[in-house]
């Protein structure tokens, strides 16, 4: 980059807008989504469950109350909610062999949330559990996972390794019925599906994956009797005389590369974007500063972090972290610019400011790749070009350490990816990379077709497929309640809050939402709860889907931006979000569940 900064400013802008588009324009390929396989025929086996041995059983035909598709977060606070709520038959419905959701399944080594765990972890205060540190690695997440499990007896009709294959409403007898893989054919009175947006594994679409005969996985399916080692952490001790691949740099490689870095004989890290490495400083909790914390606590520190992360002021950062500090620079900035004398709350003043502030952000990132990276060549190649949140941002103080190891090879592809693999390694740049085994962290198809994502159909009133009512996009009240599927709840992030650096926080609304139409509908004996077609719609028109998920075409692709691709209308309504912010929709979610009016439902 040429410099032409003023000594006032020391970032030339300019010249880092025709940076980023450059490694963007690098990037941007016509198959966008899809250049990713599903794994499918030759790469079935990588979905199996390395983790649980599936157990026969009788198929169940019974009736529940409430039945929850996905055993993540999701399930496990709205059980939690519902329990609490006086509503004891609830059902999780879960392929995995345990709860757990994405922690279930993503032990690779290093995995840990970058979320602090004092607003990430659920039901903090219901469980007492204190969090080992900041951030918690993902054993505890899991084994927080089964703790609320335990605690609201979820276990007792749950059913795992157990995938659902189709979800049918009887209207006649206000009833949902529910078939899986197992032969099991139950009812239940109502159902809710938090069936996550990560959920499914991609492999990137390189020409002669399918020959690779060395030994291969994908980071959500760990191979520990390969790798050695385990999930909390103890070395990969069969790696010693491997060459070992990894393709992917994305935020799951981050945290596994260190592990590999430090086990295998030799390393080769296949890297097509860099992602950016801020800071974590994780710390431990202390347990009596814990037990001083005030009861409402953990809502008071959600509250802080969406208020600080999404623009807004509060006396004192509870969470400090990576997340609140880039929003917290740009609002300030925006204080500063405001103040001067005839400036003018524009849009134009809020994204120059957040132009500003990222690209003080990004440049510190940048410095902080040389003052870790011994090769300089390996740092350059290190360093990422574009705006912070054009991809997920990484938080890790080992990552790029690790490229210190004699053994870890970057191995960067300029944007254009692993050229092909054949049976004994992987082709870059004309060079072959003999390995013996390679790991995929290739990353999860993202997005709201929940058909495809969950892998069966529902078919609401008068036979309505959901795939049909939302052929054009998403259709909800709240994100939660759809017309033409009554007793029907979705969990998730989109048309709600859609608050993606802490998903929890949706969920945990999303749950106490339900539990209380639930409690209402059992309290007057009701046996239909369904949104009207004119709330459905109220609620559309007023959501913000101008710019689709989170993405802006000028950012790198990824899937953050629907791989730089143009978003369709049905991207963006299944992206869509409250259109007054995160924090506007936890208040008016809470007034409206509270007000005892719930408008736009109809009991009967
Ligand atoms: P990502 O989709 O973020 O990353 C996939 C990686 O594979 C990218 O680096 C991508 O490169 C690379 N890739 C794809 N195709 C090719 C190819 N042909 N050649 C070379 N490289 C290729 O997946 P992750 O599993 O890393 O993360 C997914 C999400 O999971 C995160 O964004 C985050 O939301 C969540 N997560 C959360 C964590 C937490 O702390 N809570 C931890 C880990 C993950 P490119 O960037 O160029 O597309």
């Amino acid at each position: 980059m040429t410099a032409t900064s003023t000594p006032a400013d020391p970032i030339d802008h300019e010249a880092l807008r025709a940076k980023y588009r450059e490694e963007r324009d690098k990037r941007l390929r016509p198959d966008g989504n899809d250049q990713y396989l599903e794994p499918t025929g030759r790469f079935a086996d990588l979905l199996e469950d390395p983790y649980t041995e599936r157990v026969e059983r009788e198929p169940v035909h019974d009736h529940v109350t409430v039945a929850f598709i996905g055993g993540g977060f999701a399930g496990l606070t709205t059980g939690a909610r519902l329990k609490e709520a006086g509503v004891d038959s609830v059902r999780l419905v879960e392929g995995g062999g345990d709860v757990g959701g994405g922690w279930y399944w993503n032990r690779y080594p290093g995995a840990m949330c970058d979320t602090a765990a004092m607003i990430y972890l659920p039901l903090l205060e219901e469980t007492g559990h204190v969090p080992s540190a900041k951030y918690t690695p993902a054993a505890e997440n899991f084994a927080h996972a089964r703790r609320i499990a335990e605690q609201y007896g979820l276990y007792e009709h749950a059913l795992f390794s157990t995938k659902v294959t189709g979800l049918e409403w009887d209207d006649d007898a206000s009833r949902w019925t529910v078939r899986t893989d197992r032969g099991d054919e139950f009812t239940a009175q109502f159902v809710a599906m938090g069936t996550g947006p990560l959920q499914r594994p991609k492999l990137p679409g390189i020409p002669g994956i399918e020959t690779f005969a060395g030994h291969t996985f994908h980071t959500s399916r760990w191979d520990y009797d390969y790798t050695g080692g385990g999930p909390t952490g103890a070395p990969l001790d069969r790696l010693g005389d491997k060459r070992v691949g990894i393709i992917g740099t994305g935020a799951t490689a981050v945290q596994c590369i260190p592990h590999l870095a430090r086990g295998a004989g030799e390393l080769f890290v296949f890297q097509r974007t860099p992602s950016s490495i801020d800071v974590r400083n994780n710390h431990a909790i202390d347990p009596d500063w814990f037990a001083g914390l005030q009861p409402g606590w953990q809502k008071e520190w959600q509250t802080n972090f969406t208020v600080l992360q999404t623009g807004g002021f509060a006396d004192q950062d509870l969470v400090e972290d990576g997340w609140t500090d880039i929003s917290q620079r740009i609002r300030d900035r925006v204080v500063v610019e405001l103040s001067k004398e005839g400036a003018e709350f524009t849009p134009e003043l809020i994204a120059k400011a957040f132009e500003d502030s990222d690209d003080e952000k990004m440049t510190e990132i940048r410095a902080r790749v040389d003052a870790v990276v011994a090769d300089p060549e390996t740092a350059e190649h290190l360093k990422p070009w574009y705006r912070q949140l054009c991809k997920r941002p990484c938080f890790h103080d080992e990552y790029l350490d690790a490229f210190n190891e004699p053994g870890t090879h970057l191995i960067d592809t300029d944007g254009q990816g692993v050229e092909r693999i054949d049976e004994t390694g992987a082709w870059v740049g004309g060079q072959h990379y003999e390995l013996d085994c390679l790991i995929y962290a290739s990353g999860f198809e993202f997005g709201a077709d929940i058909t495809r994502r969950s892998g069966y159909e529902t078919v609401g009133r008068d036979g309505e497929l959901l795939s049909e009512h939302w052929a054009d996009g998403m259709r909800t009240l709240h994100g939660i309640h759809v017309h033409g599927f009554p007793n029907l709840f979705i969990v998730g992030i989109t048309q709600a809050a859609n608050l993606i650096s802490n998903i929890t926080h949706n969920l945990t609304e999303a749950g106490t939402t339900i539990a209380a139409v639930v409690g209402r509908a059992v309290e007057v004996g009701a046996d239909q709860v369904e949104v009207t077609a004119e709330a459905e719609a109220g609620w559309l028109a007023q959501l913000d889907s101008t710019t689709g998920l989170f993405g802006n075409l000028d950012c790198t692709p990824g899937y953050y931006n629907n791989e730089g691709q143009a978003f369709s209308e049905r991207d963006r309504l299944n992206g869509a979000r409250y259109a007054a912010g995160p924090v506007a929709y936890f208040e008016h979610i809470d007034r409206w569940r509270t007000s005892g009016d719930f408008e736009g439902l109809e009991f009967r």
